[in-house]
């Protein structure tokens, strides 16, 4: 079976790469010739736990390319998974997947199934079928089947070859069964449905984890008002096995590139059908909240940071991977440039992608050491490992004045006592050996 995977972002390349290590020869497309280029020579344009290496071993099976109409011809079956952004309205931005749609219509010589992995609002893939039936260049029959995605940036490949579950939704038996042909080697329950259901499937997922993510943050927010502890409080609700201890981590919100857009594209599709979604309004309204938490909490100990020296630990939107989409740094970073902080930071795989957009404005560490040293404040937003087992004694011999103010809840309350430091997290209490108020 020829296999085609259009887009080389985090999904379509672990896509690829995973297909490809269970034995499918896979050609990987991409309008991005730098991409190409680079995964060529068996690089990854992306950073994610364990895929170049798996990318490198299956080398023999796998092509990457540049030029569509090759790559789409003879294909049996292609997979989009090209990106589906938020527009300024909230709505998903389709053009990408409209665009490559066209592309493969113009380009294919023989029946294949099209596959549509990107995230899609409930309906696009009869609007991708019509569009293929519609612009194709040869008499050829077109099966389209949705089969959104979940895995998770960081954990992307792990979530792949040993998923969760492989959703199939189609109209017609033979696209579902040339897609149980392609999973065959997969250990993973399927599930078949229709194209709409299956479509719904993937944004009631990623509005269900969004909504369970604000909700506990919204109960932590009430934790520091009335002296509760979250991690007590999220550790205590988590044996109940009709709530699950997963996604109980209190913290500064969500960010990356899903759940913030498939939020509010579930929200304007329902909208636009008269129908307003209030659960996941209110997900969103809180996010949008708690994303400025540290950065308001920084009030409590200094008017302003203009001229204080400020350390960040952590860029991205979460440890493991170098994506920055709508990570919480990029609302509170502009507030402290605006403020006149001097900010240092350090991210183990961000930099570079921060440098693109503030290569002036910080200076970059290579060692978290180095970030807090003179500190006046330090400001914890993403939970490396590196973080998280940090010398704690090393905050108050290297900071200037040692409050940290993390957004992630990295430490141990029991531990941090021990120290001469001010420790403000989310939902628990705040540390202050020095009983003191700074401002
Ligand atoms: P991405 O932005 O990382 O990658 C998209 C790629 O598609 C880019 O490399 C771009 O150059 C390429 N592209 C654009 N037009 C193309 C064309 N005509 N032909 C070939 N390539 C083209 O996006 P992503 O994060 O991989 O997300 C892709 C889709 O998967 C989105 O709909 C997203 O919502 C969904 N999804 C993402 C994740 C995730 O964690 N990133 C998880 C599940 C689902």
């Amino acid at each position: 079976m020829k296999v085609t995977v259009a887009g080389t972002g985090y999904v379509g390349l672990v896509t690829g790469v995973c297909l490809a290590e269970h034995g499918h020869s896979v050609t990987c497309v991409d309008v991005d010739d730098k991409k190409v280029a680079l995964l060529k020579t068996g690089i990854s344009p992306i950073y994610e736990p364990g895929l170049e290496e798996l990318m490198v071993k299956n080398m023999d099976r796998l092509n990457f390319t540049t030029e569509y109409k090759e790559a789409y011809k003879d294909a049996d079956v292609i997979f989009i998974g090209v990106g589906t952004p938020e527009k300024k309205d909230g709505s998903a931005n389709l053009g990408y997947v409209y665009g490559v749609s066209e592309q493969i219509a113009g380009s294919i010589e023989k029946d294949c199934v099209v596959v549509v992995k990107s995230t899609v609002p409930i309906g696009t893939n009869d609007k991708i079928e019509d569009l293929i039936k519609f612009n194709l260049a040869k008499d050829v029959n077109v099966y389209v089947a949705s089969n959104p995605e979940f895995l998770a940036q960081g954990t992307a490949v792990e979530d792949t070859l040993h998923a969760s579950r492989i959703v199939i939704g189609v109209e017609d038996d033979f696209a579902g069964e040339i897609l149980k042909e392609v999973y065959k080697n997969f250990d993973a329950p399927i599930v078949v449905t229709n194209r709409k259901s299956a479509e719904m499937i993937k944004y009631a997922s990623n509005d269900f984890l969004a909504l369970k993510i604000s909700f506990i943050n919204e109960i932590a927010n009430l934790c520091e008002i009335i002296g509760a502890d979250i991690e007590d409080v999220a550790d205590g609700m988590g044996y109940d096995g009709r709530i699950g201890n997963r996604f109980l981590n209190a913290g500064i919100g969500y960010g990356g590139s899903c759940f913030p857009k498939d939020t509010k594209a579930l929200h304007w599709l329902a909208n636009f059908h008269d129908y307003e979604l209030k659960t996941v309004k209110a997900a969103i309204d809180v996010n949008e909240n708690q994303k400025l938490k540290l950065v308001k909490k920084s009030r409590k100990y200094f008017d302003s940071l203009k001229g204080l020296n400020v350390a960040v630990l952590g860029l991205t939107f979460k440890p493991g991977t170098d994506d920055l989409r709508e990570a919480p740094t990029l609302v509170n970073i502009p507030i402290m440039i605006e403020d006149g902080a001097n900010i240092k930071a350090w991210d183990p795989v961000g930099v570079e992608n921060f440098k693109n957009k503030y290569p002036d404005e910080i200076t970059y560490c290579n060692t978290i050491e180095d970030t807090i040293k003179d500190a006046d404040l330090c400001f914890i937003f993403t939970e490396w490992d590196e973080v998280k087992s940090f010398d704690l004694s090393k905050y108050s011999e290297l900071m200037k004045t040692p409050i940290v103010l993390d957004g992630r809840n990295c430490y141990d309350l029991t531990r941090v006592r021990k120290e001469n430091m001010i420790y403000d997290s989310v939902g628990r209490e705040t540390i202050n050996s020095f009983e003191v108020s700074l401002v």
